[in-house]
């Protein structure tokens, strides 16, 4: 059984892995962002309540994220393994993502970390910016994303390695590389 979650700050690629590695092991990747956006595509009223945070470059309400997560995880497709790919990012997510496998007796194998440095991060986020129109990539919301990820989200990673489950990896050069080194680093960890 593979259960697996992705953090990285934005622009570290980290949906893009969660694309590859999810494949690679055979289980969904289950991203909160794509969740959100295909809510607000749709128009649905927890898409209404999510674009004015995801707009301003704020996290969603932990109690909105963690309802939404829990039915994602209810679903036949992820009991057999997931790939978490942007959930948790608060401490009260963490809590709550283990009373939900706990309620399963089930854990977390491992939590991959993609470490890129912050000068790379946001060139690759205007150049994201430019080319697709992100609402949530202007430059203000850009340095508000990374402001909120490196207050809440940056600090869990500790968790998860005093947990004995961390794998970093680092997420520059090309994606089928960085890919494999994830792959490399789950596999030889041996859990
Ligand atoms: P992402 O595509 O993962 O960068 O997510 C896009 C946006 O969706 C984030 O900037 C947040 O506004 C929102 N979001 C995604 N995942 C979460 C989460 N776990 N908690 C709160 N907000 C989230």
């Amino acid at each position: 059984m593979t259960r697996l979650l992705i953090m990285g700050p934005p622009g570290s690629g980290k949906g893009t892995q969660a694309e590859l590695v999810a494949e690679y092991f055979g289980v969904p990747a289950i991203s909160t962002g794509n969740i959100f956006r295909a809510n607000v595509s749709e128009g649905t009223p927890l898409g209404i309540e999510a674009k004015r945070y995801m707009d301003a470059g704020d996290y969603v309400p932990d109690e909105v994220t963690n309802n939404m997560v829990r039915d994602r995880l209810s679903q036949p497709d992820a009991a057999g393994g997931f790939l978490l790919d942007g959930y948790p990012r608060t401490t009260a997510q963490v809590d709550f993502l283990d009373s939900v496998l706990s309620e399963q007796n089930a854990s977390l194998e491992h939590a991959i970390e993609l470490v890129v440095h912050e000068d790379e991060i946001v060139s690759r986020l205007l150049k994201r910016a430019a080319d697709e129109g992100r609402t949530d990539d202007s430059e203000e919301v850009i340095r508000n994303r990374l402001r909120v990820y490196n207050e809440q989200t940056a600090p869990l990673t500790a968790l998860y390695a005093e947990r004995g489950v961390l794998v970093r990896v680092d997420g520059t050069g090309p994606i089928e590389e960085v890919a494999v080194r994830v792959e490399k680093a789950i596999t030889a960890d041996g859990r």
